[in-house]
């Protein structure tokens, strides 16, 4: 997954974030309208540009591939303690779940049988499994 991560900044403020789709997410700012406390953030930017007359300039930090959301918001992090912005640390998404995925492989038994690692130990006590050993 391709993430953007970005400075919406004006005078001296500056708003760190991170989206997938940057030009939709721009559009949401300028429009003052999204689903996050992250936009009360934001529209500092957007209201301080209106008071003081100055523009709001949009920079790319770098767009990264990244496999999930998690990895995003750990960059979002060091980017927005290393820039002077009106951003806060929200709290982080779950990483993802590696014990569950860990548990759903399948590994080949030494009887031949595909079997997923959670149920290796309970396959190895069955007729099937001692028959063909
Ligand atoms: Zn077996």
């Amino acid at each position: 997954m391709l993430f953007y991560f970005y400075r919406l900044f004006t005078g001296p403020k500056s708003y760190v974030g991170v989206s997938k789709n940057i030009i939709k997410r721009i559009k949401l700012h300028l429009l003052g309208f999204l689903p996050y406390n992250d936009n009360v953030r934001a529209s500092e930017i957007i209201e301080y540009s209106k008071q003081h007359g100055t523009d709001v300039c949009l920079q790319i930090i770098c767009v990264v591939d990244l496999p999930s959301r998690y990895e995003a918001e750990i960059l979002e992090e060091f980017i927005i303690n290393n820039i002077d912005c009106v951003n806060y640390i929200k709290n982080r998404v779950n990483p993802p779940n590696t014990k569950h995925h860990y548990l759903k492989e399948k590994v080949k038994c030494s009887c031949g049988c595909m079997i997923s690692k959670r149920h290796l130990s309970r396959h190895q006590r069955t007729m099937k499994h001692l028959n063909s050993c």
